[in-house]
């Protein structure tokens, strides 16, 4: 157990030292930012949805706490190739288990985050980017 959770921590810190899709990609046409002030965190999430309302670019932008940069950057590799519904729905996966400490029985990237919900001030830090995201999604396409 104690090796899993060694695994899970290293989820974590890799994406919090080395986030994927930071930036705005060149042809995002939504962005949506994010704000969580009793941590200090912020971020701003930029994607691009197609004829098919996948997502097939995505990037972020922003500052704060591990917890939330990771991830932001989680979901950002989860997201990508998704349509709105499936990325809605991979949100309500994650939601529980940083709710609850309830992760699915197979190893995911999702469920390192389970140890959040023993900390409930930090489950905003960890829904953030996906809020952010959702939000983007819904916006309407801009130039
Ligand atoms: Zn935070």
């Amino acid at each position: 157990m104690s090796d899993l959770t060694d695994l899970y921590q290293s989820v974590i810190l890799d994406h919090n030292k080395r986030p994927r899709n930071r930036g705005k990609p060149p042809v995002a046409n939504r962005v949506a930012t994010g704000d969580n002030p009793s941590c200090g965190d912020n971020c701003t999430v930029y994607l691009h949805l197609d004829g098919d309302d996948r997502v097939d670019a995505i990037g972020f932008e922003g500052s704060g706490c591990a917890i939330s940069q990771a991830s932001t950057s989680l979901m950002t590799t989860l997201v990508k190739g998704k349509t709105a519904a499936e990325a809605e729905a991979l949100f309500d996966e994650f939601k529980t288990i940083v709710t609850t400490g309830n992760a699915p029985e197979e190893i995911s990237d999702l469920a390192a985050f389970a140890g959040v919900h023993a900390f409930p001030a930090r489950i905003k830090c960890a829904t953030l980017g996906w809020h952010a995201a959702l939000e983007a999604m819904k916006q309407p396409p801009s130039a």
